[in-house]
C-alpha cells in the first residue's frame, strides 16, 4: 500500500544528516530539532500552536482532556472511520455519539450531527477521512449555535485546504477549537516511528496542552493537574523537518496517481471513483478509496491479491458494532451510509512512488476482473 524505502532512497543524505546531528549531541529528548519542527509546522499550517506528542491517538485525548469535559457529557464523531477516536471518548469516561457519514466523501454527515445533539452533547470530532476535509462550515456552525468544541482529526488530511464561502481559506485542522494529527510512518507527512501533535490558535489551550503532555508540570517537580507523558523524539523530529517541506509534492504526487486511476475507472459501471468535495476541500488522498457496485468486492480484493497488488478495506466493520463500542442503543435504519460502505469500498495502493508502469498494471489488474 505504501514505499516507504523508495521515499527514503530519495531522500536518504538529509535523513542521514538529520539523524547523526542528533546522534551527535544526544539530544534524544526536546532537542533543538523538535522545537524547530514545532515553528516550521506552525508557519506551514499558519497556526499559532503546534504542540508535538507521542502519536495521533494521544493528540485526540490530550484535545479532550484540555477542554475540562465530565464523565457522562456526549461527544459526537463518525460510526465510519479508524478507532482512535472512540477509543479515546470512552477512555476519558465521555460518551461517544456515532453518526452516519456522507455517501460521497465519506465524512461526518452534518444532518446526522444535527439530529444527535442533545443537552449533555459538548463537542463534535469530525474526522477529515482518506485526505478530504469534512463539511466544516456547516460543521461550525452547528457547534456555534449550540455552543460546542470542535476537534479535527487531521490524521489523514495534513496539507489539505479548506476554502469557505467567501473565498477564504485554511489549513486542515486549523478550523476548529482544536486540531490533531499523526506522524505514523504511512501517513502523508509520517516520520519513521510514532509521532503526534495537536494544534490551536488559542494562547490559554496551548499553555494547558504544553503542562498535560508533560506531566500536568508547570513548573518542574510542581504538578498542577493530571497529565501525560507524550512526547516526540528529536530523531522523529528531524525526520520530520526534512519530510514537512516536501510535504505539498508529495500530495501533489498522490493527486497525479489519483487522476491516473479516476482516468481508468471514471465510466466503468461497477466502480464509483472518489468524489472531490472541491467547491471547500482540496484532497490529499491519504487513501485512494473506490465503492464497488453489482460485484463482489471481496472477489476483487482476493483477485488482487493473487497479482500481488495490495488493496485494503478501509473499514470493514462500523465502529458501533465493534464489541468494544456496542452500547446497545444505536438503531441500524440511522446508518444507512456506513452499512453500505462497509460492502463496497476498497482502498488501492497510494503513495508518493508510485510509477506509470505500476499505475497501468494496478489499473488493468482491476479492470481485467469485471471482463
Ligand atoms: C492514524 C490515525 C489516528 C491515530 O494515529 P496514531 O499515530 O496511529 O495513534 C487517528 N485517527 C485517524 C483518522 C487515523 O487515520
Amino acid at each position: 500500500m505504501v514505499d516507504l524505502v523508495s521515499q527514503y532512497q530519495h531522500i536518504k543524505s538529509q535523513i542521514d544528516t538529520g539523524f547523526e546531528e542528533v546522534l551527535n549531541t544526544a539530544a534524544f529528548i526536546n532537542g533543538p530539532q523538535v522545537k524547530s519542527f514545532t515553528q516550521n509546522l506552525e508557519k506551514y499550517l499558519a497556526v499559532k500552536h503546534v504542540i508535538p506528542c507521542a502519536n495521533g491517538t494521544e493528540a485526540l485525548q490530550i484535545a479532550l482532556m484540555v477542554l475540562d469535559l465530565q464523565p457522562g457529557d456526549e461527544v459526537i464523531t463518525s460510526d465510519f472511520t479508524f478507532a482512535a477516536t472512540v477509543e479515546v471518548i470512552s477512555l476519558l469516561k465521555l460518551n461517544p455519539v456515532l453518526v452516519d457519514v456522507d455517501y460521497d466523501t465519506f465524512t461526518i454527515n452534518p444532518e446526522a450531527v444535527r439530529k444527535a445533539i442533545t443537552p449533555k452533547t459538548k463537542a463534535i470530532i469530525p474526522v477529515h477521512l482518506f485526505g478530504q476535509c469534512a463539511d466544516m462550515e456547516e460543521i461550525l456552525k452547528i457547534a456555534e449555535e449550540h455552543n460546542l468544541y470542535v476537534v479535527e482529526d487531521n490524521a489523514q488530511a495534513i496539507g489539505a485546504e479548506y476554502k469557505f464561502k467567501n473565498g477564504d481559506t485554511k489549513k486542515s485542522g486549523t478550523l476548529g477549537t482544536l486540531g490533531t494529527t499523526s506522524f505514523f510512518p504511512s501517513k502523508n507527512l509520517g516520520c519513521y516511528g510514532d509521532g503526534g501533535a495537536i494544534f490551536t490558535h488559542d494562547d490559554n489551550l496551548a499553555h494547558r496542552i504544553r503542562g498535560i503532555v508533560n506531566h500536568g508540570m508547570y513548573k518542574r517537580y510542581y504538578h498542577d493537574e493530571i497529565g501525560v507523558n507524550s512526547r516526540l523524539d528529536s530523531l522523529q523530529a528531524a525526520v520530520l523537518n526534512t519530510k514537512l517541506p516536501l510535504l505539498d509534492s508529495y500530495n501533489e504526487k498522490r493527486r497525479k496517481a489519483a487522476d491516473f486511476y479516476d482516468q481508468a475507472f471514471i465510466n466503468h459501471p461497477n466502480l464509483i471513483v472518489p468524489a472531490r468535495a472541491e467547491e471547500y476541500s482540496t484532497h490529499v488522498f491519504h487513501q485512494y478509496t473506490l465503492k464497488v457496485i453489482n460485484a463482489d468486492r471481496n472477489a476483487l480484493q482476493q483477485y488482487l491479491s493473487e497479482k500481488d497488488i495490495p488493496a485494503m478495506i478501509y473499514y470493514p466493520v462500523p465502529l458501533r458494532k465493534q464489541k468494544a463500542y456496542d452500547n446497545g442503543n444505536y438503531n441500524d435504519a440511522d446508518f444507512p451510509v456506513t452499512n453500505q460502505l462497509i460492502d463496497q469500498v476498497i482502498s488501492l495502493p497510494m503513495h508518493t512512488e508510485l510509477d506509470e508502469e505500476q499505475l497501468e498494471y494496478i489499473t488493468n489488474s482491476v479492470l481485467s476482473f469485471f471482463n
